[in-house]
This record gives structure tokens, C-alpha cells and sequence, in this order.
């Protein structure tokens, strides 16, 4: 592997509206609606071709059991993949940061991967609590998540992938949720699935003196302001599942790239976790 070759590649699979207050933000804008895009990545390190999810099934299927879908004329990832220049059937691993229907969409038309989750995830999506039957899409509503059938091996903890992408935990969203850190020529780009929806969530809200400006859609806020804190102590460049502004580039690292200032002291806003 090389660092200095690696690529990462975002791949929007759709557009889903969803709630601004009760999915982005806490104690943000509640009752109105806006779409987001629902992104996943190509990693390539030129030994490895590795998707970090594979995103959404077809408007129809989305809009039905879960929000309201615009493909927009987004493709589905393996055709996106394709049309990237790669073979579907030369992904050698499929990474997930967590087991949800917009993340795991298609996952079956990657042939020849792996499927790595955490074991924590793969526990609670056999048998979600029912607040979360559709977030899994569990068989209970009579639809077959797309997980169904595939054999996973699982991680605990933080572990090495292959060279230069590695996975640490990240609960709160889910219990079993992860984040993805892939070594480049630019620094440390952490794929962060929905420990954030929005690079919002790492700034502060100085109203309310939060270091962060966590997400709202959880199962464990404390776990997920830690993570959020983890996340900022390592990333030197984040990408999240569901913000537009990852869209502005086809591929990461880029020239010019501004890196993070990690783990910014806020006056009136500390970190709770702390650490270094
Ligand atoms: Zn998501």
C-alpha cells in the first residue's frame, strides 16, 4: 500500500428528507423538514478497494418504510462504482460503520467482499429494539434487510483493516456504531457514518455552552458526545454520511485540503471527556 496513493471517493446514493431538529441537531430548528444526501466512500489504497458502507435502496423502497426519497438522479453504489471506473466484483472488503438501511443498501452486489462489522452492531440489528424495527428493517415488518444472509466477521474495539485503515468505536447513534480512519498523503481522514450528520456537530454551541452540537437521532447521548469528543481528537479531515458540503469534491484527499485544528480549546465551551 502506498499512503500517498490513497483515494477516497464519495458516492452520493440519494437524497432522504428528514427533520432538522429531531435528526441534526439537538435543540435545533424542530419541525422542519430538509434533505439530506446520503453518502458512502470507495477507498482505495491500491492493494484494497474497500467500500465504507453502500447506501440506499431505490426511491420507492426508501420512501415507503422510511422517509420520503429524491434519487435526483443518483445512482445506486455498485452502478456508482462502476461508473468510477472500478469493478464492483474487485471490492475486496465491505466496511460498515453501522448496520442501518442507508448504509448497507446493495451490499449484496459486491461479490467478492468481506463483510466487517462491529459485533456489537450485528447483535442488535439480529434483534433490534422495536423503537428501531425499521432502522433495521427487521423482518417483524414482513420487508428482508439487505444484511440478510451475509456472513460478517465482526471487530471489538479498535483494529487494523489492512495498512493504513484502521476502524475505532463510536457508540451513541448505535451501540455498535464505528468510525473509519484511513491514512493519506494529507493526514488522517476519519469516515464518520453518524457519530455527526452535519460538520455542524463538531462546533460548538455557545448558547448552551456545549462543546459540541451533537446530533439528535441517538440511542445513547453520553456515548455519543463521547465519541463526537474521540472523533475530534484524532480526525485531521472528517467525512460524514449526510452533509452536502462532502460533495463538493470528487475525491479526497485534494489540494489545498484545510486540515482540522484538533481538539480546539472553546472559551466557555470545554470538552466533558476531556483527554488529550
Ligand atoms: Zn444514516
Amino acid at each position: 500500500m502506498s499512503i500517498e496513493q490513497t483515494r477516497i471517493y464519495p458516492i452520493n446514493t440519494g437524497w432522504i428528507k428528514v427533520d432538522h431538529g429531531t435528526y441534526l441537531f439537538w435543540k435545533g430548528n424542530a419541525g422542519n423538514d430538509t434533505a439530506i444526501p446520503v453518502i458512502c466512500y470507495l477507498v482505495d489504497t491500491r492493494d484494497h478497494k474497500i467500500m465504507v458502507d453502500t447506501g440506499l435502496p431505490d426511491e420507492a423502497r426508501a420512501t415507503k418504510w422510511h422517509h420520503d426519497c429524491n434519487k435526483r438522479g443518483c445512482l445506486d453504489s455498485p452502478d456508482a462504482v462502476r461508473h468510477l471506473g472500478f469493478d464492483p466484483a474487485a471490492i475486496d472488503i465491505c466496511l460498515f460503520t453501522h448496520l442501518h438501511w442507508d448504509h448497507t443498501h446493495n451490499m449484496k452486489d459486491f461479490t467478492n467482499a468481506r463483510y466487517i462489522c462491529t459485533a456489537e452492531e450485528l447483535r442488535w440489528a439480529h434483534n433490534p429494539l422495536p423503537l428501531y424495527y425499521r432502522s433495521y428493517e427487521s423482518p417483524k415488518l414482513g420487508i428482508e434487510a439487505p444484511f440478510t444472509g451475509c456472513d460478517f466477521e465482526v471487530v471489538e474495539g479498535e483494529a487494523k483493516i489492512v495498512p493504513g485503515v484502521s476502524v475505532f468505536p463510536t457508540p451513541g447513534h448505535t451501540p455498535g456504531h464505528q468510525c473509519v480512519s484511513v491514512e493519506t498523503s494529507a493526514g488522517k481522514i476519519v469516515i464518520a457514518g453518524d457519530a455527526i450528520f452535519l460538520y455542524e456537530n463538531l462546533e460548538p454551541n455557545l448558547d448552551e455552552q456545549w462543546r459540541h452540537w451533537v446530533p439528535a437521532r441517538f440511542v445513547n447521548v453520553i456515548d455519543g458526545w463521547q465519541s463526537i469528543e474521540e472523533i475530534d481528537k484524532r480526525a485531521d479531515y472528517v467525512l460524514p454520511t449526510h452533509d452536502e458540503r462532502v460533495l463538493e469534491h470528487d475525491v479526497f484527499p485534494f489540494g489545498g485540503m484545510p486540515l482540522r485544528d484538533k481538539h480546539r480549546q472553546v472559551s466557555g465551551a470545554s470538552f466533558y471527556f476531556g483527554g488529550d
